[in-house]
């Protein structure tokens, strides 16, 4: 049976306001700045996220200050944090909400949709915690802990979707959502959930079932694809000058600072050394290239076949 709402509520609200973590977007919930931890959360744990987060603020404390800088100082600002797509959408959000909307962001969740980088989740979580609107905000965490106490091991976005209403609180709707992430990231991790420190046990039906362990089903990750790439690292003169050439502004690595780089060879999904696949690339094999005396050219440049497996995806925002 389910758990009834209010009860479950009060437990997981309780346990929130008495061992919440200090982290620094929880001491002033601006719009902005709740937007801004939620693209910086995004794929990373709080923890890493934190340093990011301070400095940013030092950098571009308002949509202004982030709307009037330039597309280098926002990566330059984010380095270090990965998947850079996420602070390219930011910086063109705040343009966005520069120009559409008089610097103040619309606290309606359909509207926040239409923002780049801002998906469901975004959307329900900025609407949640930054304006007290009343909807949902479905994370990996929150994924996870509705599958244990709803015991669904494949549980359907319509069916977390449905239970996360549910239970919201409509008073609290944004530390209500900040709560049931923080006990997916604290209590009922992936692996050995601290169910005996659990405020919501009684409402879960898996420990009930004793089917924690299963629960949610792990899914097979799809292999990833394998790329051989080639680099040609090009340095001139005697105070040494390095060849840099800049990615599309689409795609893998967008608008990043590499040496030339080619791709060469695109293995089927899943061909690996260890799998046994695939055909050697066809290239020969690399060689350093000499200049010749007193050339005008390139000093050196050397070969480097490269492989690199591909980051999944972002995940939808
Ligand atoms: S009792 Fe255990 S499995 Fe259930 S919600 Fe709590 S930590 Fe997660």
């Amino acid at each position: 049976m389910k758990s009834d709402p209010e009860d479950f509520r009060r437990a997981l609200l309780d346990h929130f306001d008495r061992r919440r973590r200090p982290l620094p977007w929880r001491r002033e919930r601006t719009p902005y700045r709740v937007m801004v931890s939620e693209f910086m959360l995004q794929q990373t744990r709080a923890e890493t996220v934190v340093p990011y987060y301070d400095r940013w603020l030092r950098r571009f404390p308002g949509w202004d200050a982030l709307a009037g800088a330039t597309a280098d100082d926002v990566l330059l600002a984010w380095k270090g944090l990965g998947y850079y797509r996420r602070a390219r959408s930011l910086h063109r959000t705040a343009v966005i909400v520069r120009e559409r909307y008089g610097g103040r962001l619309p606290g309606d969740p359909a509207e926040l949709r239409t923002l780049p980088g801002v998906g469901e989740y975004t959307a329900g979580a900025v609407a949640s915690i930054a304006f007290g609107v009343p909807v949902p905000a479905v994370d990996g965490n929150v994924k996870r802990v509705l599958s244990r106490l709803l015991d669904v091991g494949d549980p359907t976005a319509a069916q977390l979707r449905d239970e996360a209403t549910r239970l919201l609180d409509p008073e609290r709707p944004g530390d209500f959502n900040e709560a049931i992430m923080e006990l997916g990231a604290t209590v009922c991790t992936p692996r050995s959930p601290r169910c005996h420190r659990c405020p919501v046990r009684p409402h879960c039906l898996a420990d009930k079932a004793g089917t924690v362990g299963s629960r949610p089903l792990k899914r097979r990750r799809p292999p990833l694809p394998r790329v051989d790439y080639v680099t040609a690292v090009v340095v001139r003169g005697g105070a040494p000058v390095t060849l840099l050439t800049r990615r599309p502004a689409t795609g893998l690595l967008a608008g990043m600072w590499e040496f030339p780089t080619a791709e060469i060879h695109r293995h089927p999904a899943g061909a690996t050394a260890a799998t046994g696949a695939p055909a050697p690339p066809p290239y020969p094999p690399p060689r350093p290239v000499r200049r010749p005396a007193r050339s005008s050219g390139p000093r050196q440049a050397h070969l480097q076949p490269l492989s690199r497996d591909l980051p999944p995806r972002d995940r939808a925002l």
